[in-house]
């Protein structure tokens, strides 16, 4: 009996780990990601002396998450130099012979808050991370939720608040919540990093209301058993409340459930686990695929 694998591939940088079909990390490292052939080296150098019995690995995207296409496990719009159009499953494969689970970074994250951490005591969560983009990634009843694809949440519409002239910042769309609510964004808007603006500042209650209606969003599509918002910019503790007031107004007590009422202070939260929600996710993930 080995281990299981964990791999949290980030645009940023890559944490590898081992652990326990609990979920629980036994041992991890972290370097800067590179260029593939560079971090991946990294990546076989750390497992090389480590039996594994399983792999999870979460990446960052877009991926392609079709099994059975062509290009299933490549990285593959990414605007990161030299990682467009990269085989990670397939590498990965190839080097470790082992079971591999495979998926976006944040549907791997929704998964470890789901099973231990601020989700855990539901049917799920869904999580989203507000930080250099916005995504969100959906689990239920242990299982992460994907159509044809995975869910690409932060490109949703928003309504525009009206104080707000910022054009926004997604390359795509201008001001879809990403281009409207991301880290970027708000220095974008504001000429300084999110982190230096104080807690007073008109910037947050634009940046909730942004918030709130994905909220709102996501609850009206879905009904998830809880939603946990991560990332930079959710390091922001006085968001929250914003979020829960502006998400009340804007639901208008439409929907009637305990969540959205006397709840809703245990159901929009914060996470858990913190920054190893990817990695204990991804422990999760390799259990899936032995079982
Ligand atoms: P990434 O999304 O690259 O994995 P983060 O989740 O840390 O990493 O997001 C980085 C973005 O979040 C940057 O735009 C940064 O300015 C913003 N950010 C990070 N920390 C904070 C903070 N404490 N308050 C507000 N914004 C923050
Ligand atoms: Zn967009």
């Amino acid at each position: 009996m080995g281990y299981l694998g964990a791999i949290e591939g980030g645009g940023t940088k890559f944490v590898c780990g081992i652990g326990t079909e609990a979920g629980e990390i036994v041992d991890k490292v972290s370097f800067p990601t590179t260029s593939p052939e560079e971090t991946l080296s990294r990546v076989f150098n750390y497992f090389a002396d480590k039996p594994l019995d399983a792999l999870g690995v979460g990446s960052f995207g877009p991926i392609n998450a079709i099994p059975g296409s062509d290009k299933y496990g490549f990285i593959t719009t990414t605007p990161k130099p030299y990682w467009r159009d990269t085989n990670i499953l397939g590498e990965l494969g190839k080097r470790l012979d082992v079971p591999i689970g495979f998926d976006l970074d944040v549907n791997v994250a929704a998964l470890g808050e789901a099973e231990l951490g601020a989700g855990r005591d539901g049917r799920g969560c869904l999580y989203i991370t507000v930080g250099t983009g916005i995504g969100g990634g959906l689990v239920l009843d242990g299982r992460i939720v994907q159509g044809f694809s995975h869910a690409e949440m932060g490109h949703i519409l928003v309504r525009r608040h009206p104080d707000d002239a910022y054009a926004g910042c997604c390359p795509y769309h201008g001001d879809c919540l990403e281009g409207l609510a991301s880290g970027p964004a708000l220095e974008g808007r504001w000429g300084v990093k999110g982190v230096s603006l104080p807690p007073d500042h008109p910037a947050w209650v634009i940046q909730a209301d942004y918030l709130a209606q994905a909220c709102m969003n996501f609850v009206l599509v879905t009904m998830p058993p809880r939603i946990i918002i991560g990332g930079g910019v959710s390091q922001q503790a006085h968001l929250f409340p914003l979020i829960r007031q502006r998400f009340k107004e804007l639901m208008n007590g439409y929907v009637e459930h305990p969540n959205l009422g006397e709840g809703l202070d245990s159901y929009i939260v914060p996470p858990d686990l913190g920054g190893d929600a990817g990695l204990t996710g991804a422990l999760i993930l390799a259990r899936q695929v032995i079982r």
